[in-house]
């Protein structure tokens, strides 16, 4: 007996979460900056092995998020 214990018990990682997240179908909404039905609204869906769940609301103008407008100030 050498009273070596060897520690064998590996930790066994956590099984990876297959969950997914994508941008639900966009639908018109009204920006109230622009004042007009320029932006697009939709859900964030939360896609896991239970099912589907909407985790958000994502929203994006095409005017207000133009990146070049925003190059261009100052
Ligand atoms: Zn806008």
């Amino acid at each position: 007996m050498t009273g070596q214990q060897g520690s064998t018990a590996v930790a066994e990682p956590p099984p990876p979460l297959t969950v997914h997240v994508t941008p639900g179908p966009a639908r018109e909404d009204w920006c109230p900056t622009c004042k007009a039905w320029t932006r697009l609204l939709g859900d964030i869906l939360l896609l896991t092995p239970d099912g589907v769940s909407v985790v958000g609301t994502w929203t994006a103008c095409e005017i207000c998020d133009d990146p070049s407008e925003e190059a261009g100030r100052g």
